[in-house]
């Protein structure tokens, strides 16, 4: 399959990964939108958010998140996490993953 996040996590093309265990990864995004910008990646291959029947993968995906955002140091000060899905959310990789953003102020309602 073509998919450049599968090909991540094969280790077929490099990523700049902050974690890693059996079920996810955790890489730095290649074009960041705030100074830290994280995405968090099942390993297996979930094309949309609502094809995931594990229930507990997602929430561990979120856990993982506030973890990683705990660890850049951005836990207090404030993160957003954001799942994109199909067109008009502007998911350009079809393969599910959690944006983890922050380090800047955030503006709302997102653009
Ligand atoms: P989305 O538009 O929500 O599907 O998010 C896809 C994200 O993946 C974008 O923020 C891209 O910058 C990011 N991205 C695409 N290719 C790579 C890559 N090879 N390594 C890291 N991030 C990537
Ligand atoms: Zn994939």
């Amino acid at each position: 399959m073509d998919c450049v996040f599968c090909k991540i996590v094969k280790k077929e093309m490099k990523s700049d990964k902050v974690y890693e265990d059996e079920d996810l990864i955790g890489i730095r995004d290649i074009n960041p939108q705030a100074p830290i910008h994280i995405l968090i990646i099942p390993k297996k291959h979930f094309e949309k958010l609502h094809q995931i029947e594990e229930i507990h993968l997602l929430g561990k995906m979120i856990k993982i998140a506030y973890e990683i955002a705990e660890k850049e140091g951005i836990l207090n000060s404030g993160y957003r996490i954001v799942i994109n899905t199909n067109r008009d959310a502007g998911q350009s990789v079809d393969h599910v993953h959690i944006h983890l953003l922050g380090g800047r102020i955030m503006r709302w309602p997102p653009g």
